[in-house]
């Protein structure tokens, strides 16, 4: 018998399944972001929804292996490389079909993404990711909820709502999708992870993205801002007191050298704190509430900016409020069927014997899940997925076509 602790099951706020192919293949380049987006979009160049549907599927295992039991996919893949449509959702369905594959549950975050920065027009690449007008995004979104709710579970597979960044969207559109978007949906959005991003929005708006976004009417307790990483104090004190949810990534933002956000002020100004693995440079619920606790002390010189207790929340409840999993709140969610979503972490290992069971965020990893239970039903043992089998082939699979296809 090996000793185990049972915790709730982590919940990833933001994921782009297919970074998962850049995984160790950018590590020989310098410079910053924007040097990493050109790598990441000829990934976003290569992908059909078959291939998309595979990929997906290995990677949403990898989630599942991990003791991930819900995922909120940012998605922008939406059209062809030319930008013409899929018949029925072809990119959106395929990645429903893998969640429901892996055991997972998923909120797809279906992204409104029309501008190719701030005044500039699509390039070749970003053409797919358009709907060519804010309207047509919103009934875009509209009928694929029906066909989503036609074809999926609701307690399996919802769609949510994203705007992919102030990059993507220009205000008045912006205005439009606060007034117009259904306001039970989750709204997601990539929030000023680039010191370049708030000079741009600056020098074209007059304000940064956080008051932007508060002159729009976005900024209410449904809206999750991602990353968050580059804040004044104002701006903080925005996202605070609408009650955001704020989406960090820290091993995203370590690999892609990013910063380090105002995590502990964001907390205190009042924001429910989430985590992502993003980028999946690591997919391990375990070293991503370690890095946001690693930042912190890195950049305060002071240990124990967050609890235990704090970061595990922050990969549970955080992440179903921010992916509008726990209607009531973390705190009045008793009956949800996701508080029976659990994992089993194994303390015996070399990783884990010996500390104490509270310590174990800053100890274990995901090779320390020794089982993962969602809906109810053992999805994975020992990092083995109980009907797909050892992610790891899955991916080596699914990877190889890929490349295979873009060759
Ligand atoms: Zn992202």
């Amino acid at each position: 018998v090996t000793a185990r602790v049972r915790l709730p099951a982590a919940v990833n706020a933001h994921s782009h399944a297919f970074h998962r192919l850049l995984r160790g293949r950018t590590q020989d380049q310098t410079g910053s972001f924007w040097a990493w987006r050109e790598r990441m979009y000829a990934a976003a160049r290569s992908l059909e929804p078959e291939s998309y549907e595979h990929l997906a599927t290995a990677v949403f295992a990898e989630m599942v292996v991990s003791g991930f039991g819900a995922v909120g996919e940012f998605h922008y893949l939406h059209h062809r490389p030319d930008g013409s449509p899929y018949p029925d959702h072809g990119m959106e369905l395929s990645l429903a079909r893998a969640a429901q594959k892996a055991g997972i549950r998923l909120v797809l975050l279906d992204s409104c993404y029309l501008e190719g920065g701030i005044g500039q027009p699509l390039n070749a690449t970003q053409r797919r990711f358009s709907d060519g007008g804010v309207r047509a995004w919103l009934r875009r979104l509209a009928d694929l909820r029906a066909a989503v709710a036609q074809q999926f579970d609701p307690e399996w597979v919802r769609v949510g709502a994203a705007v992919h960044s102030i990059r993507a969207v220009v205000p008045a559109d912006l205005a439009v999708i606060a007034a117009e978007l259904d306001p039970d949906l989750p709204l997601h959005i990539h929030l000023s992870e680039q010191p370049a991003e708030n000079a741009q929005c600056r020098a074209a708006y007059g304000v940064g993205p956080t008051e932007l976004l508060h002159r729009s009417g976005l900024l209410t307790s449904r809206l999750s801002a991602v990353h968050a990483t580059h804040l004044d104090p104002g701006e903080i004190e925005l996202l605070g007191a609408a009650g955001c949810s704020v989406v960090l990534c820290p091993t995203t933002e370590a690999d892609l050298a990013d910063g380090i956000g105002p995590g502990v002020e964001l907390a205190a100004a009042g924001a429910a704190l989430a985590l992502g693995t993003d980028q999946h440079a690591v997919v391990d619920p375990w070293l991503e509430m370690r890095a946001l606790e690693y930042g912190e002390r890195l950049r305060s010189g002071i240990r124990g900016r967050f609890t235990p207790q704090q970061l595990l929340a922050a990969a549970t409840a955080g992440g179903r409020r921010s992916l509008g999993l726990d209607p009531l709140g973390p705190e009045q969610g008793a009956g949800s069927p996701f508080l029976d979503d659990w994992m089993e972490i194994r303390t015996d290992t070399v990783r884990t014997a010996g500390a104490a069971a509270e310590q174990l965020p800053l100890v274990a990893t995901a090779a320390d899940v020794a089982a993962v239970s969602i809906g109810g039903r053992i999805v994975a043992r020992n990092g083995i997925h109980e009907t797909l089998g050892d992610p790891a082939d899955l991916l080596e699979e699914a990877i190889a076509a890929v490349q295979q296809q873009a060759r």
